[in-house]
């Protein structure tokens, strides 16, 4: 397979009154062409502003991409050295983002019809009724029934499912080779969340496009991706395939997560365990594993020298001191399997 997203070292920082934050710090993935992969993590990890920097969207305040830093796109862009309008193109035609709040993306005084029909008619020469038909296909191909109808309906006329839908459909009307969809299910009722990620996997096998999935939530991780990345202070902690991730986990944090994972058996979200502590202050990281305030198994050399990734397989490896020959044998807090 050949990569449409090639990441490397990359480094983002927010220039504050108080100093700089270290948003993102030394981040390296590669996506292959049709692939899901999924970064997971706590809010504040780095897993949106890595995604926002990959389409350039500027968050507020400014980000500075660090020099060293490389984003190559589908073998030819580089990310980090395109202009704003050479960057509005690719955005334009090759990239298409959802995020978590569909009402704040939407113009709430434009027909549907008009915002994917707008869209489509930035970025192709087509008459505007070829590009009502266009939008309308792309209703019906995110599940809404009755297209045409839905077309002159405006935004609060909708639930807040099927508004995401229509950031589907409008993330699609370029067809990109790349989507991102950041956090698309969180502000969901749990239904219409497993709607949205079975559309998705849907989608994606129809288009063939490839898909990064922002997410904290290990449960939509499991139904879509087929590679996780787990992002932890502005790093990769762990990286491999979704089986190596959940039957394997080699990191620590990876295990905190897992085990916060909500089980069939519990009924409410305040039942999850969540990891003691809080991540480190990115205005000054710690200089050896930035996990090492909040994990039980950290020794002397994790809080002096940043562990590096060591390699669990060709496809996974681990920023963990513990894969280390001379560590010792730790027991492992979850069972094969979560
Ligand atoms: Fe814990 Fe040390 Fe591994 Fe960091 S490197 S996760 S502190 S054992
Ligand atoms: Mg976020």
């Amino acid at each position: 397979a050949k990569p449409i997203l090639e990441v490397n070292d990359l480094r983002v920082s927010f220039k504050m009154y108080a100093g700089e934050v270290q948003a993102v710090r030394g981040v390296s993935f590669t996506l292959n062409k049709g692939e899901v992969l999924a970064i997971v993590g706590e809010s504040g990890c780095g897993k949106s502003v890595t995604a926002q920097t990959i389409m350039r969207l500027n968050p507020t305040p400014p980000s500075i991409i660090k020099e060293g830093s490389s984003i190559l796109f589908d073998g030819k862009h580089e990310i980090t050295k395109l202009t704003n309008s050479q960057m509005e193109h690719v955005r334009g035609e090759e990239m298409g983002m959802i995020f978590q709040d569909p009402m704040t993306s939407l113009n709430p005084t434009m027909t549907i019809g008009a915002q994917i029909s707008e869209g489509i008619r930035k970025h192709q020469k087509v008459k505007k009724v070829e590009a009502l038909l266009r939008a309308s296909d792309l209703l019906a191909l995110v599940g809404i029934s009755n297209p045409h109808e839905r077309l002159h309906q405006y935004p609060h006329e909708l639930s807040g499912g099927m508004r995401q839908r229509v950031m589907i459909a409008i993330a699609l009307a370029c067809n990109p080779k790349l989507l991102i969809a950041d956090e698309p299910t969180t502000a969901l009722d749990v239904t219409i969340q497993a709607q949205i990620i079975d559309l998705l996997r849907d989608i994606q096998k129809k288009t063939e496009t490839s898909i990064i999935i922002i997410t904290h939530d290990l449960g939509v991780v499991a139904e879509i991706a087929q590679r996780v990345l787990v992002m932890y202070a502005g790093r990769v902690v762990e990286q491999g395939y979704l089986d190596e991730i959940f039957y394997n986990p080699q990191h620590p944090y990876t295990w905190g997560l897992l085990r916060s994972v909500p089980r069939l058996d519990s009924d409410t979200k305040s039942a999850l365990v969540s990891i003691p502590g809080t991540p480190p202050d990115l205005f000054a990281p710690p200089k050896g594993c930035a996990f090492a305030a909040r994990c039980p198994y950290a020794m002397k050399v994790c809080t002096e020298i940043d562990p590096g990734h060591f390699r669990v397989s060709d496809t996974h490896s681990s920023a963990c001191w513990l894969l280390h020959e001379d560590a010792p044998n730790v027991e492992r807090p979850i069972e094969a399997g979560g």
